[in-house]
């Protein structure tokens, strides 16, 4: 482990001590430079409760207001950050070392596009729906949505504005109050936030920030929320899981992803050269949906190998703070060790390094782009998550084995394809285990608020983005009402008769019986 990440992991570790005060605080570093940029409070269960009690007061009168007035709100917060958007990127992308671009595209840009789109769609996703009753026609079913009440938030450190954003503004057009606990390596930013939501006029109750430590997040289970949302790793999800499993607690679970890339036969050798590259290293690969093995067809593998050296070896590393780079740093010490793990580990069983291979000596928290050749899957970086500026590239001989091997993980997040034929593109597409599949695209379905975006396997469930999301905030309220009167002497009440179980013998014959005639009369009510 390099000087810094040792002192971060230690001053850390130190944190989470008493600070000689009695109030334990989390120190917050820039990963490009190890400068402190501040602290944060590590919140105990008493604050924890506390802050779920004011979020439910917030939530009275708020879930009292109609979806379009939640509406209007939510646009002047979405209003305040775009106006604040350079204070935003700037704390971003010194808190986690993320180039200014990649703080604004790809975590401010995407958390108003969802406001703005649910906003605009929220009214009718929301509104009551009528469901038609196939057989009991004499009575009207209708679907509400009421809000569940105080969602719980917890995050991770890798977009630690926009996954918490992705999924509060959601929460909040449904008529929710919200706990965010944002993650420990990047409290700064989710405080920023809150600083903004109080200036700009929203309910100071209504969104709470708890910081803290994996036990804050533990405290915000226990403490009597409504739902959770949970982005994170695989081991932590099971264990939030669990705690949510428990108290009966519902719950969505974004976890881990192993992107496969495959490179068809007929791919374009240079847009899936440049996908993979800008998949593999944007967020300097701290990408839950990030390009992290690569299957490439042998006619292609060649060709693609070498573009994808070259475009690699073209990276700028570097503080964005100080010039034009591609690729910023490492935001979370620890990921340094794990991809130096998995570099290895493959170059034990004999793949070759093609580019980068190792940190990069110095101040701050930098790993070389690493592009790894003649990988296969005894090798950890082909199966395990790297979540850092890792590719390994593997030959198949055909497409169908490439299939083949991008199911055999046990994650399922997304998957993207490269191919020129895209009814080819979608047929393959159907038969890889992954919540979504992009035809000749890399990652841009992260910010696509129109459709579901979520895993498969242990790469969790439940879905965010999308309009069942919407719903799924809510909890949904069947209300069942006469069309009109069948009268008081129902024959299926109190008391049971021989005439009642004849009568129900013979509408059971009519309605599914010999094609089910009544039935079919029945559709023409
Ligand atoms: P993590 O699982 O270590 O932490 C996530 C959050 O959970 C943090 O806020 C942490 O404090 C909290 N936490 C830890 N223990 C807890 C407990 N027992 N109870 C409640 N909360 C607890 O994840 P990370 O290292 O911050 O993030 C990286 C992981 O997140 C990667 O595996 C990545 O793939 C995943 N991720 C998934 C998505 C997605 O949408 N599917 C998006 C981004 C990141």
């Amino acid at each position: 482990m390099g000087m810094l990440a040792a002192q971060m992991l230690a001053a850390q570790s130190a944190s989470s001590k008493s600070n000689g005060q009695g109030a334990e605080r989390i120190k917050s570093y820039a990963p490009a430079t190890g400068e402190l940029l501040g602290e944060a409070p590590v919140m105990g269960p008493e604050e924890v409760r506390a802050a779920v009690a004011r979020a439910r007061r917030g939530q009275q009168a708020w879930g009292a207001l109609s979806v379009a007035e939640r509406c209007r709100r939510v646009l002047r917060f979405r209003d305040a950050i775009v106006d604040r958007q350079d204070e935003l990127i700037d704390l971003l992308s010194r808190e986690t070392g993320k180039p200014l671009i990649e703080a604004l595209m790809h975590e401010v840009t995407p958390s108003a596009t969802v406001a703005t789109y649910f906003a605009k769609h929220g009214p009718e996703i929301l509104a009551p729906r009528e469901v038609p009753l196939d057989l009991l026609k004499h009575r009207k079913a209708v679907l509400h949505y009421p809000p569940r009440g105080v969602v719980g938030c917890i995050t991770p450190w890798n977009y630690p504005f926009y996954m918490p954003f992705r999924d509060i503004f959601l929460a909040l057009i449904a008529g929710n109050a919200v706990v965010l606990k944002p993650s420990e390596v990047t409290p700064l930013i989710a405080l920023r936030a809150k600083a903004i939501w109080d200036e700009s006029g929203m309910p100071v109750d209504l969104l709470q920030v708890v910081t803290g430590y994996g036990a804050t997040g533990a405290a915000l289970i226990d403490a009597g929320v409504d739902f959770v949302i949970f982005t994170g790793g695989v081991s932590t999800g099971r264990r939030v899981a669990a705690a949510c499993g428990e108290r009966l607690i519902p719950c969505v679970m974004e976890l881990g992803g192993k992107a496969p890339l495959i490179v068809c036969r007929d791919a374009d050798v240079e847009l899936a050269a440049r996908g993979a590259v800008f998949g593999g290293f944007t967020n300097a690969g701290q990408v839950c949906i990030g390009v992290e093995r690569v299957y490439a067809h042998k006619d292609v593998v060649e060709s693609l190998t070498r573009r994808m050296t070259e475009l690699t070896k073209a990276l700028r590393v570097g503080d964005p703070a100080k010039g034009d780079v591609d690729v910023g740093a490492i935001i979370f010490p620890k990921q340094i060790d794990i991809a130096e793990a998995h570099i290895q580990d493959a170059v034990s069983k004999g793949a070759k390094i093609l580019a980068g291979g190792a940190r990069i000596p110095g101040v701050g928290q930098f790993f070389a782009p690493t592009l790894l050749g003649g990988c296969d899957h005894s090798m950890t970086v082909m199966t395990e998550e790297i979540f850092g500026p890792v590719v390994p590239i593997m030959e198949v001989d055909s497409d169908e084995e490439a299939v083949r091997f991008a199911n055999q993980s046990h994650l399922g997040l997304n998957a993207y394809v490269f191919t020129k034929d895209r009814t080819y593109g979608e047929h393959l597409a159907q038969r890889i285990e992954a919540g979504s599949v992009l035809v000749n695209d890399v990652v841009t379905n992260g910010g696509m608020p129109e459709v579901p975006f979520g895993g498969i396997k242990q790469s969790g469930f439940g879905r965010v983005l999308g309009h069942e999301s919407l719903r799924d905030m809510c909890n949904v309220r069947h209300v069942n009402v006469e069309r009109f009167s069948m009268g008081s002497d129902n024959p299926l009440w109190f008391p049971y008769s021989a005439k009642a179980l004849t009568i129900a013998r013979k509408a059971t014959t009519l309605f599914f019986g010999g094609g089910g005639l009544l039935k079919k009369l029945s559709n023409l009510l």
